[in-house]
């Protein structure tokens, strides 16, 4: 017997004796006539009262239960019971046997702020329901939260497994009338592969969500992504990013380099585009590749827009106070990078105004690049972004022109002065993709709009688009991107 058993005795005999004295003291005191009243039917009643407490009790211990066990809103295992359960069918499976499924809706927090939560609770409820019917007989499902589905199934092998995946979601034309007319439902699902039924259920979960952010940033037709350890590492990098982005900055480690820019007409340098870098005190000098895709992603890009546009408002401003007092510096325009993020900020072509106005710099020396692919994100904000900072005077570009798919469309509605070819357009050596390129650039003249050809390597590319009319080249050809430093020489070397 343990010590809380003889404890949990020991109380239990004194609360009897209690309540054995208070009867036995009422029982003295009670009047005579009461004591006639049949004492059997009151001990019924008593043990009547006392076996409906006690199931009373036994009920809303269950109903407690069931609350920590199964999740309110859909029926299905919570979090925490998924894990037990799946702790115990490990005990006994082998390695590669069984796999975790993460499924999420895209976008489904905007989904929710359009529809309202009572039609936002009532489609993940639909969904549940739906899972439950469509999952294999001995698969296990959990909602982990809002939107996260998380599924055990006995199958590892990828087609099979996507099989599954694709029938628990053929739903979209089952969600009735919840949603909007001609609106379906996007899914990401991440994938881990069971190897080691030791491991912790909690991070084989973590695991297939890994797999499924991975699998939005690609695109992949039928986005069920397969967890492996690269991802593992990439996240880890990342996460080391994160950590560290602040102190870099504060620290003055993005920098802008520029690559100059150059007239095909005579040679001669006309300005650069300022390209982030990020001079870090341990691993030396990381190209954007290694850290604007993640900054895009968690919003940190609008700080080093601004920061490489600031240093681009410096640098004119210097390089305008070059020229010795009776001459003034040749004009040069540079032009600056804006990311998506921008594009949600209302105020972005007054605050690009005021810090260009802060230096004196005149918006027409600066060309602000905007990818073409913004355009399949959200083609309004773009022309309305678009449209704001050409009201405040600066140039706008159309960067990586002919990498997307709306390209000539785009043509005929957008507000800009300059079109960058896209490198990969310019690879080609067929004759196709030559007349492609002419008919553009001939498009793009009578459209009043200049052509300027980047990743220009070889002198054959750059004879061929100078013939074909293109206006400007930018390439390794010519220069890669360089320091501050080195371009002002270089803008002195050539245009004093
Ligand atoms: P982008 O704006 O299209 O910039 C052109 C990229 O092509 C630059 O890469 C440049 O170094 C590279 N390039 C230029 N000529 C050649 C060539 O002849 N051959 C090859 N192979 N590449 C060439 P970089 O500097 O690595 O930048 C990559 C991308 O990162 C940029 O593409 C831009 O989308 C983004 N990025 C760079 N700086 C910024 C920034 O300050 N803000 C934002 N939002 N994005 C930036
Ligand atoms: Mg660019
Ligand atoms: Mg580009």
């Amino acid at each position: 017997m343990n010590q809380k058993t003889a404890r949990q005795l020991v109380r239990n005999f004194f609360t009897t004796l209690c309540i054995f004295i208070l009867f036995g003291s009422i029982y003295l005191f009670v009047p005579k006539r009461i004591k006639e009243i049949d004492f059997t039917i009151l001990f019924i009643l008593l043990f009547i009262s006392s076996l409906a407490t006690y199931y009373a009790s036994l009920a809303h211990k269950r109903r407690i239960q069931r609350i920590i066990d199964f999740d309110e809103l859909t029926g299905l295992m919570t979090t925490k019971n998924f894990i037990e359960n799946v702790e115990h069918i490990l005990k006994t499976a082998k390695s590669d046997e069984y796999s975790i499924i993460s499924i999420d809706i895209e976008k489904f927090r905007y989904l929710a702020d359009a529809l309202g939560t009572d039609t936002a609770d009532a489609i993940i409820k639909e969904l549940a329901k739906h899972f439950k019917k469509e999952a294999p007989s001995d698969a296990l499902i959990c909602r982990n939260y809002t939107d996260n589905f998380i599924v055990l199934v006995k199958a590892t092998f990828r087609p099979i497994v996507e099989d599954q995946v694709l029938s628990l979601l053929s739903v979209v034309e089952k969600m009735g009338n919840l949603l909007p007319l001609h609106y379906t439902l996007d899914f990401s699902i991440g994938v881990y592969v069971i190897m080691n039924t030791n491991e912790k259920v909690q991070s084989m979960i973590e695991k297939a969500n890994t797999a499924r952010k991975f699998g939005m940033r690609s695109f992949n037709p039928r986005r069920v992504s397969f967890y492996d350890e690269n991802m593992k590492i990439t996240t880890e990098n990342e996460k080391e990013i994160i950590f560290d982005m602040n102190r870099a900055f504060e620290e003055n480690e993005f920098i802008a380099y520029y690559q100059p820019k150059f007239r095909f007409q005579d040679a001669q340098i006309i300005g650069a585009e300022a390209l982030v870098r990020w001079n870090h005190k341990t691993k030396g000098i990381l190209p954007p590749s290694a850290f604007v895709p993640l900054f895009e992603r968690n919003g940190f890009i609008q700080k080093i827009d601004l920061l490489v546009f600031e240093s681009v408002c410096k640098f004119l401003d210097k390089w305008n106070k070059s020229a010795p007092e009776d001459k003034t510096a040749p004009a040069i325009t540079i032009s600056c990078n804006l990311s998506r993020m921008q594009l949600y900020n209302p105020d972005v072509a007054k605050e690009y105004a005021e810090i260009a106005s802060k230096y004196q710099i005149a918006p027409s020396k600066i060309e602000i690049e905007l990818t073409e692919s913004l355009m399949m994100d959200n083609k309004e904000r773009l022309l309305k972004a678009m449209n704001e900072i050409k009201k405040v005077g600066f140039e706008i570009s159309v960067d990586d022109f002919g990498s997307g798919f709306s390209s000539l469309g785009l043509l005929k509605d957008i507000p800009a002065n300059v079109i960058k070819l896209d490198k990969s357009f310019l690879g080609s050596e067929s004759e196709r993709e030559h007349i492609i390129i002419k008919s553009v650039i001939t498009m793009a003249k009578d459209l009043d709009l200049k052509t300027v050809a980047e990743g220009i390597e070889d002198k054959e590319q750059a004879e061929l688009l100078k013939n074909m009319g293109c206006d400007i080249a930018q390439g390794y050809l010519y220069s890669k991107p360089i320091p501050e430093k080195d371009f002002e020489n270089l803008l002195h070397k050539a245009l004093d």
